[in-house]
């Protein structure tokens, strides 16, 4: 490490060295109780080994290292996420599949309702147009109905005027009269 010196004497050399919590590093020789040697604040020294914290050896560590040991760490945590968004993205293809499917069906059964509604329409129009015309002649007065061969006029008008036909011939003015009296 490069940087690293006592920041009072400079030197690189020696087996202990201490960081003071007002940011200075002392060799064991520059070391003064209570007090910082560089700037002479009030401080307490920690002793750099191997036993100190994590968050605190984090400060005598190359800082491209850090970075590529974050940015592997990063990238971890990165195809972590990624997996996780892949079986979401697995799960939506398989439902969309599935409502694709769901909703042909429904459009096709959709579609057979539709058709048959529409025959049942045709043949309920043509219902509604027969019983129409069929009111529409009910309504008619008795004469102008429609005849249906040999039904009203035998029942009603000629009954009524066959008398007068047949009797008509047998009057006082007939042939067989007119021989009684000229035989007589
Ligand atoms: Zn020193
Ligand atoms: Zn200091």
């Amino acid at each position: 490490m490069d940087w690293f010196h006592c920041s009072k004497c400079f030197t690189k050399r020696g087996s202990s060295f201490a960081v003071t919590s007002c940011g200075h590093i002392c060799c064991e020789a520059c070391i003064i109780s209570n007090e910082c040697s560089v700037c002479g604040a009030s401080c307490c020294y920690l002793t750099i080994s191997d036993e100190m914290k994590p968050q605190e050896k984090v400060f005598f560590k190359e800082p491209l290292k850090l970075m590529q040991s974050r940015l592997e760490h990063i990238s971890q945590i990165a195809v972590f996420q990624q997996k996780q968004m892949e079986r979401i993205i697995i799960h939506l293809r398989h439902m969309t599949v599935e409502l694709e499917r769901r909703l042909k069906e429904l459009t096709d059964k959709g579609y057979r309702q539709l058709s048959e509604l529409r025959r049942e329409n045709d043949v309920l129009k043509k219902h509604i147009l027969e019983l129409k015309k069929e009111n529409a002649e009910l309504k008619k007065p008795l004469s102008q109905r429609r005849v249906s061969p040999g039904h009203l006029h035998i029942d009603g008008g000629q009954r009524m005027t066959l008398p007068v036909a047949i009797t008509s011939p047998v009057t006082p003015h007939s042939r067989t009269g007119r021989c009684v009296f000229h035989s007589f």
